[in-house]
């Protein structure tokens, strides 16, 4: 096999795959601990998604009204619906305050007060003293937020000489026998040369896998690859079944309306003009978290009072708050609403539809960012020289349900602690073990088997399929007719994959053969989200049964973990969640019924 691909080597510290903000704040972290590290990406770095967040980044300055990180946290373990780690979460919410002064230090433009401090918004969920009522926790650059971290991280990155190579991309991970990750195997898209990065630790930061589903706000490059080459490595995918449906995507585009629109006082309304959230959510109203949001959307269409034509729809309104203010807080959502659905804000309501918008799921981890594999013996074990962090990961800071602001915190807080864990673990310039002769040969057999398929079936056709399976068999409400539906139709799909139609065969370039090996990552994350659906017979967070409307901490307060077998098989297993705090300055948070 590597006569027909030759290989170039490189050896590396640490290599980093993604450089979003999660991927950038790694790489640079480590850089800086004198650690020689390489980015790879398989965009430019400020073409990640990270750079399409919008509201704003969580934590408990207490700028605008009293506040403290243990309210961020008791909102986080709520929002999380009592499935987040709470060593993690409490981990998380500490930082985040250390975090975001960071990132002032660094450069980001930050929206300011009139004294000069951090601008922050409500957003849902985020409340004071336990839940009382709403707190401005949301620290915002406009509406700009994750353009504004992006951009002064790859600064950052630019300015401790960290290493990319751009436009390359992961195809698998390099396991040896003892199960230890060695590195990582990357295509060339430039030059179609493949390379063989070895490393003494590997850190997949690759992003989530929105594009699963048909209709997602996430950027076309978000395909899960890094969960794709971990659950080819053998190793586990967590917590798949919870996937987060924001409330106010733009109807028929999928563009997202940031919740800080809500934030700054936008609310929804049903064909009668009636403001719905109300009555779903009396205290919170339309700041609910998003699953509440999104599910009371969905109630109101399917019970015949969605807005126009088709009643399918909601309206959202920002016209009350004034031109002047739309300006200033929300500029790119009113340029996004012009363009996406052709209003003028100043004037008229946005048409709205619950949208995927974020994988709660992913590759399990601790808090220092080391990816786990589970025993049934140690349910924490560590798979050496391998970590996974941002959207990518599930550390699980979000549990069943992510709180919004609670992601760009999750990228910037576990991007450092991975940097410092590499720091405190590695030694630069370590001598490393040789790569066995036929360490790249699984990887370039896949590679090559797909480059020359000449089945019947276009990728675009297949991944159609998954999309429109995945939209309906795991959607905002869920049974098990839906989702043993869902599963059916993906595993069908998987099963069938071999029938796929490869008609570029050249190395440079080749975006045919880059979606292929992209929809190959998505029906991993496809098959692992619907058998784990089907097996959880509960609600919780974003995971929402008619059939099982309660939550069922008896039976199901537990990860599921999903293996993905070499015969297209799906294996699960559940590993306990962690109910006990770093420090003894909070208490572990007892789980509570729901009430919003
Ligand atoms: C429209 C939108 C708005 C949002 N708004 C907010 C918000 O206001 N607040 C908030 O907290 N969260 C928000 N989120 C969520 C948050 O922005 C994301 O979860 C987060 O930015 C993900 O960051 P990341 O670094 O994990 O991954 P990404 O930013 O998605 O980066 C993934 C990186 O991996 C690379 N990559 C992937 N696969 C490969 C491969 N095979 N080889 C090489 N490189 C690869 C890509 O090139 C990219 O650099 C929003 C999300 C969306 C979609």
């Amino acid at each position: 096999m590597t006569e027909a691909y030759p290989i170039t080597d490189h050896t590396y510290d640490c290599v980093v795959v993604g450089a979003g903000g999660a991927g950038l704040r790694a790489t640079f972290g480590m850089t800086k601990a004198g650690l020689k590290t390489a980015c790879i990406t398989k965009v430019f770095p400020t073409r990640s998604h990270t750079v399409a967040a919008q509201g704003g980044i969580g934590a408990a300055l207490g700028n605008m009204d009293e506040d403290s990180w243990q309210w961020h946290m008791y909102d986080t373990v709520k929002g999380s619906d009592w499935l987040g780690d709470q060593d993690a979460i409490e981990y998380m919410c500490r930082n985040a305050v250390p975090a975001v002064h960071e990132l002032e230090h660094f450069g980001v433009p930050f929206t300011r007060t009139e004294e000069g401090k951090i601008y922050q918004r409500p957003f849902g969920g985020h409340m004071k003293n336990m839940g009382e009522a709403p707190v401005p926790r949301a620290c915002a650059a406009a509406d700009r937020t994750g353009h504004a971290i992006l951009h002064t991280l790859y600064q950052q990155s630019l300015k401790h000489d960290a290493e990319f190579f751009v436009e390359f991309i992961a195809l698998d991970l390099i396991m040896d026998e003892e199960g230890v990750c060695r590195g990582v195997i990357a295509w060339n898209l430039e030059d179609g040369s493949i390379h063989r990065f070895r490393a003494q630790t590997t850190v997949l930061a690759s992003g989530g896998y929105g594009r699963a589903w048909f209709s997602c706000t996430s950027a076309h490059t978000c395909t899960g690859d890094g969960h794709g080459m971990v659950a080819r490595a053998g190793l586990p995918l967590q917590d798949m079944e919870f996937v987060q449906f924001h409330p106010t995507g733009i109807y028929g585009a999928g563009v997202l309306i940031t919740e800080g629109a809500r934030g700054e006082g936008g609310y929804l309304t049903n064909a009668n003009g009636e403001r719905f959230m109300e009555r779903y959510a009396p205290s919170a109203k339309d700041l609910a978290s998003r699953d509440v949001v999104s599910r009371a959307m969905t109630v109101e269409i399917l019970e015949g009072r969605g807005v126009g034509g088709d009643q399918d729809h909601i309206m959202l309104h920002l016209e009350h708050l004034g031109a002047d203010m739309l300006a200033e807080r929300l500029p790119g959502i009113s340029e996004s609403a012009k363009v996406f659905a052709g209003v003028d804000v100043t004037r008229d309501p946005i048409p709205v539809i619950p949208t995927v918008h974020y994988n709660m799921g992913g590759i399990p981890t601790n808090i220092h960012g080391e990816v786990l594999r589970p025993t049934e013996a140690d349910p924490d074990a560590v798979c050496p020289g391998l970590m996974a962090i941002g959207e990518a990961a599930c550390v699980s800071v979000h549990g069943a349900n992510r709180l919004g602001t609670n992601s760009l915190l999750d990228i910037v807080v576990f991007g450092r602690a991975a940097a410092l864990r590499a720091a405190e673990i590695l030694k630069a310039g370590a001598e490393q073990k040789g790569l066995a002769k036929d360490s790249a040969d699984k990887a370039l057999a896949r590679f090559d088997k797909m480059r020359h398929a000449s089945g019947a079936l276009p990728t675009a056709q297949i991944r159609d399929d998954m999309q429109r399976s995945m939209q309906r068999g795991a959607a905002v409400f869920r049974d098990a007719t839906i989702l043993a539906d869902g599963k059916k139709k993906i595993d069908d799909i998987v099963n069938g994959l071999d029938e796929i139609a490869i008609t570029d065969r050249s190395m440079i370039w080749n975006s045919d053969l880059v979606e292929a090996l992209e929809l190959e990552n998505l029906l991993a994350c496809a098959q692992a989200t619907v058998h784990s659906a089907l097996n959880r017979e509960e609600s919780r967070g974003a995971h929402a049964r008619d059939d099982f409307p309660d939550r069922n901490d008896d039976d199901w307060m537990k990860h599921t973990v999903a293996w993905l077998g070499e015969d297209k098989s799906v294996k699960l297993d559940y590993r306990p969640v962690h109910t006990w705090t770093l420090t003894d300055e909070v208490e572990y948070i007892v789980p509570k019924a729901r009430v919003y």
